[in-house]
């Protein structure tokens, strides 16, 4: 049996990728040394697959930053903008990512947008009027070239033209139609280059086709890929699509020239009925996503053999394949020193996903597989006790009861009695929480948790940070503070690790964006916690000041969201067990004094099914419900904030008020305010704070442009109800460009409430 990788992770075992731009960026470093760590992980990753046996190793996969970046530079479609700054290759494509501040110029980067239902981002390609696109790059015939001379014979992997189409923004009078042609006309010219190469396989990503699409979203698909393929030379085609079913384009899909197609069988609800209603055609090969590309559990050799086997009804040539890329899940378990063996016994990661795979396509191929010992080992784990029930939580769950997710006093209400209370004014400033992780606050975690320091010491340094940041806030002149969370390395990791229930790793990082990586923590079992968690830094926050310092908590369904869930009980499950835990946190602060308290639900958003079917009755009936068991205990006059990350909700306004918050905060400079209009359309009550400036650059934004920001907002959003804050937390940026950002934004402020 032949096997498929749609793609590997590229930052590095030990993230060599990450550490290497990032000098780069502080021009620590050349750029040739740069492209040595690059170079240096192509080759070990590829190594690895082809020890593993994989028949189909992916190139290409491999980005500095993003593929569908990537795929845009290739296809001559990067903006003017940055091409003009006149700087390298490199740099441009940085620039474009990153946006650019220094002697050539002053561009902020493209927009960057969640990844389909991951938590991995995009940057979105804009086209112009006078964009042209065509054939401009040489990375996927050079990466290819590269395998190739150490005898790795790949299969280069290219965001498909449909989906780069689909995901762009249109800035001129153009649309998608007008384009249409010059990226049919550049893949040709890009399969022409592979066939010149002599490349067996190419892999077209097009995971668009698991969205809701429209008929002409069809035809045009249908027409762009027979154009394309009609020139498919001898390079072998294989459409590969990931994290759904593709139910509205399948038949058209099935009556296309390709020579295979990927399909996700594990997240594609309907996969196996397509197969049953519309057949799969004989001359194809059926790339079949069976093993998680995104959780971290290992297969069930059983459940899996008996999948594939069932799939032997339809077609005759499948490859095994992993249901999305592997870019989603931790590079590798043996990175883990610490997970004792009855919790690691259960994962597997990146690489030791390639064991399966190897494992695998032998056991498929033999007789009498179910005596085999591979087989034998894996099933023992799933045969065996596990030991991770919590009886009185689950009781707690069964138990909620409607009132259990009502606050007593009516927001209207408690609006006025919150004013009275926090005698803010108009237009009050704040953040979203976090301040510069500098190296000290960096040092201080990782010194405590190698036992170089004591507890005493590290809360004592914790202490000191808490100070700095509230004094800074003061000089600043912000009107509600926060503590700065130099506690936490990361929002959903550090509630992680306070919860039981939960285990944690020490590097099984996953790429987030560009050089960020995050480390989801497992929900191993059920989810309580034992003691509290935030309250003695909010406590401590507040003892230095008369001005209010927001408690700051995550909520339970980005908690649930930037984890990796357990997939025995359901997300709904998971999501009260830990709204309940979350609940208790709240209920500690208000009783410690803490009268404004922040519920991030920065990614409420990322798990929404991608289908719009399933939004209400697969999703929104559990999480808003969580969110609201979260504060629904709290006093009247204790303010409750939310933050989310991307304001794109527009779809699901009514939702998010309906999550009962008194405030909500949200990213908005870097995306179109077409979110303010829904607000109005649907008189949205929460106060809103649509952030004034964007903190995923390293940009310091004038006073001028916060209150052009400001100026626009009011002309939807009464001035009762606007709040100021940057779009999201500043742990990622330095300490100078934080106080000038914040300098401004203050400056901004002022400037608006004089000219009310
Ligand atoms: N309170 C968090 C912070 O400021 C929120 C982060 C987020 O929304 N991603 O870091
Ligand atoms: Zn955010």
């Amino acid at each position: 049996m032949n096997s498929s990788l749609i793609g590997f992770p590229r930052v590095g075992k030990g993230r060599e990728l990450k550490f290497a731009s990032e000098k780069y960026f502080r021009k620590e470093i050349s750029t040739e040394a740069l492209e040595k760590v690059a170079k240096d992980l192509r080759k070990e990753h590829w190594n690895l697959q082809q020890s593993a046996g994989i028949t189909h190793i992916p190139s290409n996969d491999f980005s500095y930053y993003d593929n569908l970046l990537d795929v845009t530079v290739l296809l001559n479609a990067l903006p003017n903008g940055y091409k003009q700054l006149g700087l390298n290759e490199r740099d441009t494509y940085f620039a474009a990512a990153r946006g650019y501040q220094g002697e050539a110029g002053d561009v902020k980067a493209l927009a960057m947008k969640k990844w389909f239902n991951t938590n991995y981002h995009y940057l979105v390609p804009e086209l112009f009027d006078d964009t042209e696109i065509k054939l401009a790059g040489d990375k996927p015939f050079a990466e290819y070239e590269e395998a190739k001379e150490i005898d790795v014979l790949t299969k280069p992997v290219i965001i498909g033209g449909f989906t780069f189409l689909k995901l762009a923004k249109y800035k001129g009078s153009k649309t998608i139609d007008d384009f249409t042609d010059q990226v049919a006309n550049a893949y040709i010219a890009i399969l022409d280059r592979f066939n010149e190469q002599g490349v067996a396989w190419v892999q077209f990503d097009e995971p668009i086709l698991v969205t809701d699409l429209s008929e002409e979203d069809v035809a045009l698909f249908a027409s762009l890929y027979e154009k394309v393929l009609a020139h498919k030379g001898n390079v072998k085609v294989l459409l590969q699509t990931y994290f759904g079913d593709i139910r509205d384009s399948y038949e058209e899909v099935i009556g296309l020239d390709f020579d295979g197609i990927g399909l996700d069988f594990l997240e594609g609800k309907q996969t196996v009925e397509l197969l049953e209603t519309y057949g799969f055609p004989a001359d194809k090969t059926l790339f079949a996503g069976v093993l998680n590309g995104k959780n971290i559990w290992k297969s069930d050799y059983k459940k899996v053999i008996e999948l594939v086997k069932g799939l032997g009804n339809y077609s005759n040539d499948i490859v095994i394949s992993t249901s999305c890329s592997l870019l989603h899940v931790p590079y590798t378990l043996e990175n883990e020193t610490s997970l004792p063996e009855e919790v690691s016994q259960y994962f597997a990661f990146a690489k030791e996903r390639l064991q399966e795979i190897k494992e695998l396509t032998e056991l498929i191929g033999t007789s009498g597989y179910e005596e085999q010992e591979n087989y034998l080992v894996n099933q023992q784990v799933f045969s065996a006790d596990r030991v991770y029930e919590d009886k009185q939580v689950q009781a707690a769950v069964a138990s909620l009861a409607k009132s259990d997710f009502v606050r007593d006093v009516p927001r209207k209400e408690r609006r006025a009695i919150q004013k009275e209370r926090l005698r803010l004014g108009l237009l009050p400033t704040t953040t979203i929480g976090s301040f510069p992780q500098t190296k000290e606050v960096k040092q201080n975690r990782s010194k405590y948790r190698k036992g170089d320091i004591s507890r005493a010491e590290y809360d004592e340094n914790i202490k000191g940070f808490i100070k700095e940041c509230i004094d800074l806030q003061e000089e600043l002149g912000l009107d509600v503070l926060v503590h700065g969370e130099s506690e936490r390395n990361d929002m959903v990791e550090f509630f992680g690790e306070n919860l039981a229930g939960y285990v944690f790793t020490e590097k099984a990082w996953v790429q987030s964006y560009g050089t960020r990586c995050v480390k989801p923590p497992i929900i191993f079992g059920d989810i309580r916690r034992e003691n509290p968690i935030t309250v003695f830094y909010s406590e401590y926050a507040q003892s230095l000041s008369d001005k209010p310092v927001k408690g700051m908590l995550t909520g339970p369904v980005t908690i649930l969201n930037w984890s990796f869930p357990r997939e025995d009980i359901s997300l709904r499950e998971m999501a009260f067990q830990i709204g309940l835990a979350i609940r208790e946190e709240v209920l500690d602060l208000e009783e410690a004094g803490i009268k404004i308290i922040q519920i991030d639900e920065a990614a409420l958003k990322e798990k929404l099914p991608i289908r719009r079917e399933e939004w209400a009755s697969e999703y929104l009936d559990w999480a808003i419900p969580a969110f609201r068991l979260c504060h629904s205990g709290v006093r009247p006059e204790t303010q409750v904030h939310t933050h989310m990350c991307y304001s794109e909700f527009e779809e699901i306004v009514k939702d998010i008020d309906n999550m009962d918050a008194d405030v909500i905060s949200f990213e908005a400079s870097r995306s179109k305010l077409t979110i303010i209009d829904a607000l109005k359309a649907n008189q949205f009550e929460t106060e809103v704070g649509p952030g004034v400036y964007d903190i995923h650059s390293p940009r310091v934004p004038s006073a001028e442009e916060m209150v052009a920001v400001l100026k626009n907002a009011l002309t939807k959003i009464d001035e009762e109800n606007l709040w100021i804050n940057p779009d999201c937390g500043l742990k990622t940026r330095g300490i100078k460009e934080t106080k000038e950002s914040l300098a401004n934004l203050v400056a901004a402020a002022q400037i608006i409430k004089d000219a009310i």
